[in-house]
């Protein structure tokens, strides 16, 4: 499927993407502008016009060699679900004809039964259904064999309209942000702005390996990540990875995932080699949140098939080795006008600064009364094993502002003009701000929530985990401080320059606590934190304590982004997801402490002692032999004993019914139980020969590409 290097990428670009381009080209005049206002103003779409869309989009994709159809959406799995329809419709004689109807276009109505509903969906009431997000736009998705599929980005939601989805929260808070934005702008002199939207470019990292290698490690295939093996001799101390020159074999890989990327629209910009050995890094340019999250799934997706094409599999767990940095998502966030202005772009004119304050104040409003729910959006079992474990990002959430920002700030908050290195003064509303250093080597690495120039870096967010989760909440927090702000600023009987002031004044005064601008890795700052009255939340099961409590209930209810029932069926699922998560980890590393190390390890005590007996026969030294012998021994009889205790401990936690304490004895005892055998085991791989050892070690996962 690779093109060649003389593919003309303009023309390749969006070829698998039914857009407005295409959309001019292909409809009715009239048509295309009922189908524009809907896309832009969210009105609804006649049922005459929805049809001749389906029609034309059906034409389009049959031309280009699809016979399927499919509603993609995205359940609470946190990947995609698809079931493919073909086109095909009988006619009076028997035969068939490509039919598409506008119906078929805006809503499906998938079976929802096996997918999780955390109790929303009862057994009796099996039907879900799926609605046309037409802000996404359809697009086409190839596979190896040559099948084409057309793909309509869905919400799904249940009969009595739940959101039993990733996409549909996403889609309100956007609303929410939106019309609370436009308030605040309406107050500050902004006439022409109609909506604003979030921006986000998520960046993505990511492992390959050589499929031989994992199709060796049970742990790989059933948990994702490795459960045991010892360290490589070699990690990524010499820091010869990051942005290294790109092998042939991965830089081919890379190319093949752009192509097919750049066919379905998404906008694949920045590859490069990451931090530890056999990582990389992918990222898009950014655009509005409901696109970046659906184009984050496709990038997941095709990294996984395109690896295979090149016999290698591509691991997103947040820690796939033990002892080398773990993959993220980097959340490039913003919020936009539809006139195009970055409302989080320091400006050039004293206006444009008081808009920048003002938003960026939301922010900090936002992040530090709320960072209990950004932690619980980037909680899960992989992410458990990065956040503070001595590598990005640690589990408190803190925001780097750099420290000119930072600086300008401090004075705000003191009500004083601010300045800057002596040059420039401000006084909001009145002098300009000086422009920032967008430098990116001034940037803050340890920071979860960094300010980088115009826009926050969110990068809590696991790997493999949807986008939409963390933005959902982003957005959310943001538009209830853009409602406190613009009800200020629209009862205010004080010149609007002189409540900017003051509002920004008390955003310092109140939240400037939760700005950090030094080293996040730092014990000393575990302990700031702590003094300043900052969350350090450690684990998912505790962070997700965070998403539907009272708290989080009246937020999310209030600006209709989520409803308690809502939240609560997520809070189920995710916790469920954790204890499934954790259950098949711990059964994956008794399976193989069982089946493969202590087999091995017991037929290479039972060679060495035939061994051992030989030479004695011959009057040779067997000191070593015995050594070595005494040695394996003893992490042997450890391992089993500690085998016992594992399953000991997995029998209780499986044996219990309600859900948090069932969660709590997984990540209290199970999980402890693992580490604490694979101690044993790992010693074991350091010490036996490499060619009677069961499963590929790191060295050859991580460094033979
Ligand atoms: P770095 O790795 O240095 O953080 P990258 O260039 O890899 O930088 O990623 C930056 C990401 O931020 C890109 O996806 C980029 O498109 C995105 N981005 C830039 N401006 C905005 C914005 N206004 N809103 C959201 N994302 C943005
Ligand atoms: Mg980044």
């Amino acid at each position: 499927m690779a093109e060649t290097l003389t593919v003309d990428i303009t023309r390749l670009f969006g070829s698998n993407v039914f857009n407005q381009k295409l959309m001019k080209e292909r409809l009715p005049k009239e048509t295309y502008k009922a189908l524009l206002r809907t896309i832009e103003q969210g009105t609804g779409l006649e049922p005459e016009v929805a049809n001749v869309v389906a029609n034309a989009m059906k034409d389009w994709a049959v031309e280009k060699g699809a016979t399927h159809y499919t509603h993609w959406f995205q359940p609470l799995t946190g990947k995609t679900a698809e079931k493919h329809d073909a086109f095909i419709s009988p006619t009076s004689d028997g035969s068939v004809i490509m039919e598409f109807s506008g119906k078929q276009l805006i809503q499906g109505e998938p079976d929802a039964s096996s997918f999780p509903s955390g109790g929303l969906r009862s057994t009796f009431e099996a039907r879900g259904y799926t609605a046309w997000d037409c802000t996404s736009p359809a697009f086409l998705k190839e596979d190896a064999a040559g099948n084409v599929t057309l793909c309509i980005p869905t919400a799904f939601c249940s009969y009595t309209g739940e959101a039993l989805d990733k996409k549909t929260p996403v889609l309100r808070s956007m609303e929410a942000v939106s019309k609370q934005a436009i308030r605040v702008l309406r107050v500050l002199g902004n006439k022409t702005s109609k909506r604003v939207t979030s921006t986000v470019g998520p960046e993505q990292e990511y492992f390959l390996i050589d499929k031989k290698y994992y199709e060796k490690r049970p742990d790989l295939i059933m948990s994702g990540r490795t459960l045991f093996g010892a360290p490589a001799p070699k990690g990524q101390e010499l820091e010869d990875q990051y942005f290294g020159a790109l092998k042939d074999r991965i830089s081919a890989f890379m190319k093949d995932l752009d192509t097919e990327l750049w066919k379905m629209g998404v906008q694949s910009k920045t590859k490069h080699n990451e931090v530890a050995p056999a990582q990389y890094e992918m990222a898009p340019i950014f655009s509005t949140t409901n696109i970046a999250a659906d184009h984050n799934q496709l990038v997941m997706e095709t990294m996984q098939k395109v690896a295979l094409r090149h016999d290698l599999v591509c691991l997103l767990h947040e820690k796939p080795f033990a002892g080398v940095n773990g993959s993220g998502k980097h959340n490039n966030w913003s919020l936009a006008t539809d006139d195009g202005i970055n409302l989080l772009e320091p400006g050039k004119t004293p206006h444009d600064n008081e808009q920048f304050l003002i938003v960026l104040s939301a922010v900090l409003i936002a992040v530090d009364r709320h960072a209990d729910k950004l932690r619980a959006s980037a909680a899960n079992p992989g992410n458990d094993l990065r956040l503070g474990a001595n590598e990005a990002p640690p589990a408190i959430i803190s925001i780097f502002m750099g420290d000119e920002l930072a600086d300008i700030l401090s004075n705000l908050g003191k009500g004083k003009k601010a300045s800057s290195k002596g040059q420039h003064f401000l006084h909001i509303g009145v002098d300009s701000l000086p422009p920032l250093p967008k430098d990116n080597t001034d940037r803050n690495r340890t920071s979860p929530f960094a300010f980088t120039g115009n826009k926050f870096e969110f990068r809590m967010v696991p790997s493999s985990a949807s986008i939409s989760g963390p933005n959902v909440v982003l957005n959310t927090i943001v538009a209830e401080a853009l409602d406190e702000i613009a009800a200020r600023l629209e009862k205010s009987k004080k010149n609007i320059d002189a409540e900017c002031a003051a509002i920004v004044r008390e955003a310092v005064q109140k939240h400037g606590r939760v700005i950090f601008n030094g080293n996040g890795y730092s014990a000393e700052w575990i302990k700031e934190a702590k003094k300043r009255g900052i969350p350090n939340i450690s684990s998912t099961v505790e962070a997700l304590g965070y998403m539907a409590n009272a708290s989080a209930v009246k937020l999310f209810e209030k600006y209709k982004v989520l409803s308690g029932q809502e939240l609560h069926s997520r809070y189920e699922i995710y916790l469920e997801n954790y204890i499934k998560h954790s259950n098949i980890e711990a059964l994956c590393a008794v399976y193989m402490a069982k089946r493969l190390f202590i087999p091995t390890v017991i037929t290479y005590t039972e060679r060495l002692a035939e061994t051992i007996g030989k030479l004695k026969a011959v009057g040779a030294t067997v000191s070593v032999q015995k050594d070595v012998l005494t040695k394996v021994s003893s992490h042997l009889e450890a391992a089993s004993e500690k085998l016992v205790t594992l399953e000991a401990a997995l029998k209780k936690a499986q044996s219990l019914s309600e859900s948090l304490a069932k969660a709590e004895a997984y990540r209290d005892k199970v999980l402890p139980a693992m580490n604490d055998m694979r101690s044993d085991i790992d010693a074991l791989e350091a010490t036996l020969p490499s060619d009677v050892w069961p499963v590929p070690t790191y060295a050859e996962m991580l460094f033979n590409l």
